[in-house]
């Protein structure tokens, strides 16, 4: 690959990797000052939702962290490889973009397609299922 192109990705992937790091470190901020409590397991930041609901279906990963409505310690093996996919290969590699491409997809994928959204395949592909979804 052209040298050029390569130190441009990297830089790319630098930037999205500090973007989704720091979102999640808002999150954690956020639901640790609504009620929520966070905690590091299975090599993911977990949050449990406070007063501020912000998570769709079983959860929602905002960069870095995943926040759910169940105890951290309560999130499995499988479920933490699904959203670890969207941290590291979706968050990280699209930085602040990915919100808009996720929900891009979600309409063309879901509500046109009537499928299942590209982002949430490939995390299950990836995680063995881990997600639980049955599209
Ligand atoms: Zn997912």
């Amino acid at each position: 690959m052209n040298p050029l192109k390569l130190a441009f990705l990297a830089g790319q992937r630098f930037v999205s990797t500090m973007h989704s790091d720091s979102i999640g470190r808002a999150t954690r901020w956020l639901v640790t000052n609504t009620g929520g409590r966070c905690a590091y397991v299975h090599e993911l930041w977990v949050c449990e939702q406070g007063r501020l609901p912000s998570k769709a279906r079983g959860g929602a990963t905002y960069g870095t962290t995943f926040v759910t409505d169940v105890a951290p310690w309560k999130v499995g093996r499988d479920l933490a490889a699904h959203e670890k996919y969207h941290r590291d290969q979706q968050w990280n590699q699209d930085g602040l973009l990915f919100p808009g491409l996720y929900y891009r997809a979600e309409v063309i994928d879901v509500w046109i397609g009537g499928g299942c959204n590209r982002y949430e395949a490939a995390a299950e592909a990836a995680s063995n299922g881990g997600g639980g979804y049955t599209c």
